[in-house]
Order: structure tokens, then C-alpha cells, then sequence
């Protein structure tokens, strides 16, 4: 025989499965939230990065090319000086054919110049509107991170204050039932213990037969009904009794499921 009061105390452990796998489960979610965020971020720095990196190249290459073009009108300088000095016309077509590659490489680097430096312009805006932006999704989930770890302390708080009641109902159920117990509950939205009213299990409204209903209702062991698992109990209500009708109860219907 079982004391009747274990159905009490299953239920009161059910409420308490019930909050403690709620507030669980609001903690493993809490930093998801953070985690696509930090995501979002962690792409955006790495594209930052790609940009600065190819604006640093630029540069470096505009720098070159100014030194080359240096390079060449020194040059230029030293032959237009040699120019006036030669005797032969041999000389100075020689040097006047120097003078002129000279030029036309000097007008390509200069139109070189030009363009990396429009393409270190555009990306000089761009790295600085990507900076701005890497700065305000930081600031923005350096909150979110302390409007988390408020929550959570929230949380942490609620759960010791359940997992103190959980620790007091425990001892009071034996540790084998308890496990199955608490699958029951995580599995079955909550409901781990139900009451058998009109003849069903009011978990998962299977009929059960006249028979099964007085051995659970004889408090001979704890039933569980066949059909979902749940813990069952008898509603000892007066309308719940009144409505047992042994004739108009089918076992076929209770056959019909699998355990
Ligand atoms: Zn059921």
C-alpha cells in the first residue's frame, strides 16, 4: 500500500521540475543571443581587416610608384643637362629617344598614382565607417552582455531558491521512481502525474479499463498509464466517482494503444 499523500507530493515535485526546467532552459538561451551577435561582429572585423589590409598595400604601392616617378624626373633632369653637351646628332637622338620613354613612363605612373589613390580614398571612408560601426556593435553587446549577466543572476537566484525546495521534497520520493519521474515530466510538458477522471487518463485521454482504474484507485503501488507514461492517480472527487460506469467502459479502446 502507498500513502495517498505521495500523489501530493509528486505534484508539488512537478511544479518544481516543472520552474527548475524553465528557468534551465532560459539560461542556455540567455547567451545564444550574444553568440550570433558576437558572430555578426566577428564577420565584420574579419572583412575590416581584409579592407585595411589591401589599404595598407595601396598605400605602400603609391608610395613606390612617388619614389619611382622621383627617380625618373632626376633623371630627366640629368639628361636634359647632358643634351646640351653633345657633339653628334647620333648622341642626341639617343638621348632625346631616352627622354621620351622616360616621359611616356612617367605619365603612366602618374596616371597609376591616381588611380590607387582613389582607391585608397574610397577605402579610407570605407575602413572609417566600418571602425564606427565595429565600435557600436561592441558597445551594443557589451550591454547586452550586462543586461545578461543581470538576468542570469536573476535566474541563478530563483533556481537556488527551487533547488532548495527540490532538495527538501527529494528525499521523500525514492531516487529509482524519481528519475523516471523526472523524464516524465521533461518529456511530457510538464505534466508527470495526472488524475484519471471519467474513465481516462487526463494526460493523453486514452480510456482506460474499469479494472486498471481500481487498481490504481486501491493505492496498491503507483500506475502509470500504458499509453503515455504518465503517473496516474484517482480524482477521489464525488463528480469523478459518480461518473464511473463500469458497463459503459470498453477494454478495447485500452488495447488499441501501445505501450
Ligand atoms: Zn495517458
Amino acid at each position: 500500500m502507498i500513502d495517498k499523500s505521495v500523489y501530493d507530493k509528486l505534484i508539488t515535485y512537478q511544479d518544481i521540475l516543472t520552474d527548475k526546467f524553465r528557468l534551465e532552459e532560459q539560461m542556455d538561451d540567455l547567451p545564444k543571443i550574444i553568440a550570433s551577435k558576437n558572430e555578426v561582429l566577428l564577420r565584420a572585423k574579419k572583412s575590416y581587416l581584409t579592407k585595411h589590409k589591401r589599404f595598407k598595400q595601396l598605400e605602400e604601392n603609391v608610395h613606390s610608384l612617388e619614389k619611382k616617378i622621383n627617380e625618373l624626373r632626376l633623371e630627366k633632369s640629368e639628361y636634359e643637362e647632358k643634351i646640351n653637351l653633345v657633339k653628334t646628332q647620333k648622341e642626341y637622338e639617343a638621348i632625346d629617344r631616352t627622354l621620351k620613354t622616360n616621359k611616356e613612363r612617367e605619365d603612366e605612373i602618374s596616371i597609376q598614382i591616381m588611380q590607387d589613390r582613389r582607391m585608397t580614398d574610397d577605402l579610407r571612408s570605407d575602413i572609417e565607417d566600418y571602425e564606427l560601426n565595429l565600435k557600436q556593435q561592441e558597445e551594443e553587446i557589451s550591454k547586452e552582455q550586462d543586461r545578461i549577466n543581470i538576468e542570469l543572476d536573476k535566474i541563478k537566484k530563483e533556481l537556488d531558491v527551487i533547488k532548495k525546495k527540490e532538495a527538501e521534497i527529494v528525499p521523500e520520493i525514492g531516487d529509482d521512481f524519481r528519475y523516471k519521474f523526472e523524464k516524465i515530466v521533461k518529456n511530457k510538458e510538464g505534466k508527470g502525474i495526472v488524475a484519471i477522471t471519467g474513465g481516462y487518463c487526463t494526460g493523453c485521454f486514452l480510456v482506460l479499463p474499469p479494472e486498471y482504474i481500481n487498481k490504481v484507485r486501491s493505492n496498491d503501488k503507483i500506475y502509470f498509464c500504458p499509453n503515455c507514461s504518465r503517473t496516474l492517480y484517482f480524482d477521489e472527487s464525488p463528480d469523478n466517482i459518480f461518473t464511473i460506469n463500469d458497463e459503459e467502459m470498453d477494454d478495447s479502446d485500452f488495447f488499441s494503444f501501445d505501450e
